[in-house]
C-alpha cells in the first residue's frame, strides 16, 4: 500500500479507492473563512481534497476570538489593534495538514473576477457566509455555470432557539431562492444597494447604516461545528455515495432535531432557470457590487 493510501486507509474503508480518489480530484472553493469556514477547510483537507481555492477578504479581529479554529490568540495584534489576513491563516491550516494541497489564496471579495473565476473552474464552491445578499450572488453564479454549490447557515435567535440549515444547490433543480426557507429578501436587497440607498434606508429606521448590514449577529463555536461538520458529511456524500446525500437539511439544535427536507422538482424557480447559461446569464454584472462593512 503507497503511503498516501496508507494515510487514508480508515476512510477507504468506509467509501473505497475509488471514493478516495475521486475527493483527491475534486476541485473546491470555499467562500468565506470564518465561524464555519475555518471549520470546513481542515476537514476537507483531511478528507484529502488537494485542489482548494479560499475567497475571503477580510483579517481577524477580536471578536473573531471566540469562535475561530485554527487561529491563534496572537494572530491578532492586540497593540497595534490589528490581526492577520485570514487567508493567510487558511493557507497554514492547509498545509499544516497537507504540505501538498494545492491552495489559492484570493483576498477579495466574492464580487471580484478572481473569485469569480475561481468559482467557474471548480467542481463544488462550498459557502460559508454571513449575508443572504452574498449568498443570493453565489447561488445565481452556481446555478449560471454548473458548479454544485453547498450552501451553510447557522444562526442563534434573539428567544434563545438556534440551529442551522445545509442546502446543495445543484442541476438546476432546486436553490437557495426555493429551497427550504428561501433567502431573506431584505438582506438580499441591502446588500445590493448603493451607499445612497443605504443612507436613506438608514435615516428611516434612524439608525447607522453599518448596522444594516449582516454578519455582526450572535454566534458561537460548537453551532458552527455542527453545521460545518454535516456540511462536509453532505459535501463527501455527494462525491461518494450520491443516493445517499441530502438536498436540504434543517438543523434545530434546542429541539437536537435534523429534519430532511423535500425539494420539488420543476418548481418555476427563475433563478433555477438560469442553469448552464453561462455568460448569458448575466451573473457578471454583479462584479461592481461592493461589499459592505461589518464587525
Ligand atoms: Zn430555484
Amino acid at each position: 500500500m503507497s503511503s498516501a493510501n496508507k494515510r487514508f486507509n480508515r476512510q477507504i474503508a468506509i467509501f473505497g479507492l475509488q471514493g478516495q480518489e475521486k475527493i483527491q480530484s475534486t476541485k473546491v472553493v470555499l467562500v468565506g473563512f470564518g465561524g464555519l469556514g475555518t471549520f470546513v477547510l481542515p476537514q476537507l483537507c483531511l478528507l484529502g481534497v488537494r485542489d482548494i481555492a479560499v475567497v475571503e477578504h477580510e483579517t481577524f479581529s477580536e471578536t473573531n476570538r471566540n469562535r475561530y479554529m485554527g487561529f491563534l490568540h496572537s494572530d491578532f495584534d492586540d497593540d497595534k489593534g490589528t490581526g492577520f489576513d485570514k487567508v493567510m491563516v487558511a493557507e497554514r491550516v492547509a498545509k499544516g495538514i497537507d504540505p501538498e494541497v494545492n491552495i489559492k489564496l484570493i483576498k477579495n471579495k466574492l464580487e471580484s473576477r478572481d473569485a469569480f473565476d475561481a468559482i467557474k473552474r471548480a467542481d463544488i464552491v462550498v459557502g460559508c457566509l454571513d449575508s443572504d445578499g452574498a449568498r443570493s450572488i453565489l447561488n445565481e453564479l452556481s446555478i449560471a455555470y454548473d458548479v454544485t454549490y453547498i450552501d451553510l447557515a447557522s444562526e442563534v435567535f434573539v428567544d434563545g432557539t438556534f440551529g442551522g440549515r445545509i442546502a446543495v444547490v445543484k442541476e438546476g433543480n432546486g436553490c437557495l431562492h426555493c429551497m427550504g426557507y428561501g433567502l431573506d429578501q431584505t438582506e438580499v436587497r441591502r446588500y445590493l444597494a448603493d451607499e445612497t440607498q443605504l443612507e436613506n434606508e438608514a435615516k428611516v429606521y434612524g439608525v447607522d447604516k453599518e448596522s444594516l448590514a449582516a454578519g455582526s449577529g450572535p454566534s458561537v463555536v460548537d453551532l458552527n461545528g455542527i453545521i460545518a461538520s454535516l456540511g462536509v458529511q453532505e459535501f463527501k456524500l455527494h462525491i461518494t455515495d450520491p443516493k445517499n446525500s441530502s438536498r436540504y437539511l434543517n438543523y434545530r439544535g434546542h429541539l437536537k432535531s435534523i429534519t430532511k427536507v423535500q425539494v420539488d422538482e420543476d418548481n418555476g424557480c427563475y433563478c433555477c432557470s438560469l442553469y448552464n447559461k453561462k455568460l448569458d446569464a448575466n451573473v457578471e454584472r454583479y462584479l461592481g457590487v461592493k461589499a459592505k462593512p461589518k464587525d
